[in-house]
């Protein structure tokens, strides 16, 4: 579900023409509906009430700060991954007891700036991690809550570079690794730890890896629990996939069906971190055609948007629906590999689509509001897009586009 429809022959976000929008703040330019974010993130709420869940929106989705405030303001906590998230969520004056950090790599000057922030936990992915979490804590007499990352070696049936939770991975600690710390828990005396998370791969359509990785942490708990070990929360991650051709995705409803009795029997206070599945569909990348080139063995529209603004076709071979912002009859029926201006035959957007535009037109990339301009870069020497924010009848910039001064800032001849 998004707000980006026709009317008649015009795409419009919410109540905004995005030919209005791409002419008023040129392109390539991302915009970003405010409707289809809340309702994402009203939509995981509702379905998992029963439990009162933390959900902690995964910062990494997409970073920018206006889209971090509307989610807070309703109510989202944010799960980081580096000082620099944790640096955006302070921004955003996001609480610290609704932040969670995972990530394999947490340096010492993180991990103080986290503790010194008052987080509610870290996700710890590694028994090097743990102690020296534990020593930072003991030089600055703190205690510090953290859970544990348990690897639970399911096949997530996603993309392999998407995949998190297999043996082979990483990310997270096997079972046994994880049952060890925990009975050992007194080798750590300045942390508590009281969680277990897990995240298990994205852009995930189905529930049963969810299931079978639930299954398997709720195993452990109980053998804890047999222990004398009481945990307080479980974190099941992020990983909700969207629709962006023709998947069809379970439903936050049918997800949280399925996997509320298993938490249920966890008995802990969960915490979820969704990205993708809040802000995927809430955005749009609009580019404009450059030119229309037709070789003897194939069309290409080359576009002002490429691989720096979007990466997830050429990273991942990602599927992007890619639509007219005006409906125009031309005459082409031939498919068209679209394109940007980048020196890389990897740099496309959609391949062999029928898009009948022609010179200047817009052309809409559907799904790019996760780990879209998140992952964007300058290569090329292209300044970043600008990014745009609608809310019914408003938009407004919440990034400016960048500039030819801003590519050399930071650089010294
Ligand atoms: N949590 C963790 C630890 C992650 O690494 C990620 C993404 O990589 C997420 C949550 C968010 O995943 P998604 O955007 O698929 O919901």
């Amino acid at each position: 579900m998004h707000y980006f429809n026709y009317k008649k022959n015009d795409l419009y976000c919410e109540e905004m023409l995005v030919s209005d929008l791409a002419n008023k703040f040129a392109t390539p330019l991302y915009v970003y509906s405010q409707a289809t974010l809340l309702d994402h993130f009203r939509k995981i709420k509702k379905a998992f009430t029963a439990l009162n869940p933390l959900i902690c929106y995964s910062v990494k989705a997409n970073s920018n700060l206006a889209i971090l405030k509307v989610l807070v303001k309703d109510g989202s906590g944010l799960d980081i991954v580096s000082g620099g998230e944790l640096y955006r969520a302070q921004k955003v004056v996001c609480s610290g007891k609704k932040i969670v950090y995972a990530s394999v790599g947490k340096t010492t000057k993180e991990i103080k700036e986290a503790i010194n922030y008052g987080i509610l936990m870290f996700n710890v992915e590694s028994s090097p991690e743990l102690a020296r979490i534990n020593a930072i804590a003991a030089s600055m007499h703190k205690n510090v809550k953290v859970a544990l990352r348990v690897n639970p070696d399911v096949e997530a049936m996603t993309h392999d570079y998407i995949t998190t939770g297999k043996k082979d991975t990483k990310f997270g600690m096997d079972i046994a690794t994880v049952r060890n710390i925990f009975l050992n828990g007194a080798k750590y005396p300045n942390l508590k730890i009281v969680g277990i998370h897990i995240h298990i791969g994205s852009q995930i359509t189905k529930s049963s890896p969810f299931i079978a990785a639930i299954k398997r942490v709720n195993k452990l708990i109980d053998v804890l629990r047999g222990k004398g070990i009481i945990l307080e929360h479980l974190n099941i991650g992020g990983g909700l996939g969207i629709i962006y051709n023709k998947e069809t995705p379970q439903t936050a409803s049918d997800f949280a069906k399925k996997v509320i009795p298993l938490l249920k029997k966890s008995g802990l206070k969960i915490v979820l971190e969704p990205g993708r599945f809040i802000v995927g569909n809430a955005g749009a990348l609009i580019a404009k055609t450059t030119y229309i080139k037709e070789t003897p063995f194939k069309r290409f529209v080359i576009v002002d948007a490429a691989m720096n603004d979007l990466l997830r076709p050429s990273l991942y071979e990602a599927y992007h629906t890619i639509l007219p912002v005006k409906k125009v009859k031309y005459k082409s029926s031939k498919l068209s590999d679209i394109v940007g201006p980048v020196c890389e035959s990897g740099d496309f957007l959609g391949k062999a689509r029928a898009l009948d535009v022609g010179e200047n037109d817009y052309i809409a990339v559907l799904g790019a509001g996760a780990y879209g301009f998140a992952m964007s870069s300058n290569y090329n020497s292209r300044p970043r897009a600008a990014e745009v924010l609608v809310n019914g009848k408003e938009a407004r910039i919440i990034r400016k586009r960048e500039s030819y001064k801003d590519l050399i800032q930071k650089e010294i001849i």
